[in-house]
């Protein structure tokens, strides 16, 4: 059997990045940069005002104090998004707005605040610093300054700066479309009321959430019944619209556990079938076409639990990533955790973390039984009970996966 460790190398080794696509500023977030991007543009463009006031010659305000006043003739009243038509000489000033080029022959702005309005004319009762309120033209980019490296992951403030600079479209990774099929005669939808022996899909959810929360596209492809058939055109219109497919259920030993032999049939290679780890042991990989498809179990805590150590990872690297994994961390344990059976097995323990007089502390955040989804819930890391270890008690030391930012919960 595979460990974990094995597993995941083993995905990421058959996984390159997408071919870079050119896409639309609105679309982009959180996505890749494929290629280094060097500023076609200065910014800002033009010496503009950072004050609504008057643009006036400091010079010509150099006497102005509390009590020795200076009166400029007011020219004209300049709004962004206008020119100036005229100069400001000596003795005059322009009325500016935030934004609007500074005239010709000014070199300061005064705040309104500091000015009194009389007619046609403004009193200026403070002295003006040459320069004071004027924001440069290119004093926050040069053209041909290196704007974004490659490999960037966009954020909104480089979307904004790309944007100022005109680059409207960039070229980037482009988000992975992951089929999710899920599998089971048993299964009905979260808006039907499930017969005898029936319950509700919740994983389609959980899953297509959180391909969603990876930066991915999810195409669902909900409750597959247990027929060969059934299985064979699922994965064959999966096959056609997605980079990656996952199936759901349906690949243990069970007697409708088609998905095995479906995929073989489908000339899919088999990279590896079973891992030494508890919730999720029979997960399972193939390559169809070359395309990466993950067999996850059923279990509503399995599912997540792949999604999150196995799909997450490939879906990244898909999209151009270099940081693959979540951060790990060594945490201490509060609580108690006990394999029924010495299994061998890596057991990935829902836990809740926190920060505790600068430690990391992690508790159990409910029942850890595969299919117990409430005790996901609350959870926001994976604690690693390594394969050789049979429990954990308070105090002990243990690896974990920080899957969430603790905030939120
Ligand atoms: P399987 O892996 O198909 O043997 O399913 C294992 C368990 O997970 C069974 O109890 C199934 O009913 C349950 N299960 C399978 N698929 C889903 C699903 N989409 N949503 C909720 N539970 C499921
Ligand atoms: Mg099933």
């Amino acid at each position: 059997m595979t460990t974990c460790r094995e597993a995941l190398d083993l995905i990421l080794d058959s996984v390159a990045p997408l071919p870079p696509r050119a896409t639309t500023l609105f679309d982009a977030l959180g996505l890749v940069l494929a290629d280094r991007l060097g500023s076609p543009e200065t910014v800002p463009p033009f010496t503009n005002s950072a004050m609504d006031g008057y643009a006036v010659r400091a010079e010509d305000c150099a006497g102005a104090g509390s009590d020795t006043s200076v009166s400029l003739d007011v020219l004209s009243d300049l709004p962004a998004g206008s020119v100036a038509t005229e100069a400001v000489r000596p003795g005059t000033a322009i009325r500016i707005m935030t934004g609007a080029p500074i005239p010709a022959g000014a070199d300061s702005v005064v705040p309104v605040e500091a000015t009194t309005s009389e007619g046609s004319r403004v009193r200026i009762a403070a002295p003006v610093k040459r320069g004071a309120n004027v924001r440069l033209a290119g004093e926050d980019l040069r053209e041909g300054e290196e704007l974004l490296p490659k490999g960037f992951v966009l954020n909104p403030a480089s979307l904004g700066i790309l944007a100022s600079v005109g680059l409207s479209e960039v070229p980037v990774h482009p988000r992975a479309r992951v089929a999710i099929l899920t599998t089971g005669d048993e299964l009905v939808a979260a808006g039907d009321k499930p017969g005898p022996g029936q319950i509700r899909d919740s994983n389609i959810h959980t899953m297509c959430a959180q391909a969603l929360a990876f930066g991915a596209v999810p195409v669902p492809i909900s409750r597959v019944p247990d027929t060969r058939e059934a299985v064979t055109a699922a994965l064959s219109r999966a096959r056609n619209t997605a980079d990656v497919i996952v199936t759901n259920g349906g690949i243990s030993v069970g007697d409708y556990d088609f998905i095995k032999a479906v995929l073989a049939d489908l000339g899919a290679r088999e990279v590896f079938w079973k891992v030494k780890q508890k919730p999720g042991g029979p997960l399972g990989f193939w390559l169809l076409d070359g395309k990466p498809v993950f067999g996850i179990p059923g279990n509503t805590v399995a599912a997540m639990v792949c999604m999150e150590e196995y799909v997450r990872p490939a879906l990244r690297k898909l999209m151009g990533h270099a940081n693959l994994l979540r951060p790990e961390a060594t945490a201490v344990f509060e609580g108690s955790f006990r394999k029924t059976v010495q299994d061998g097995k890596v057991h990935l323990v829902r836990v809740r973390a926190r920060r505790e007089n600068g430690r990391l502390v992690v508790a159990p955040s409910g029942p850890q039984g595969s299919g117990i989804l409430s005790s996901m819930l609350r959870s926001n890391a994976l604690a690693l009970v390594p394969a050789d270890a049979l429990a954990l008690k308070t105090g002990d030391e243990v690896r974990v996966h920080l899957v969430e930012e603790p905030e939120d919960h």
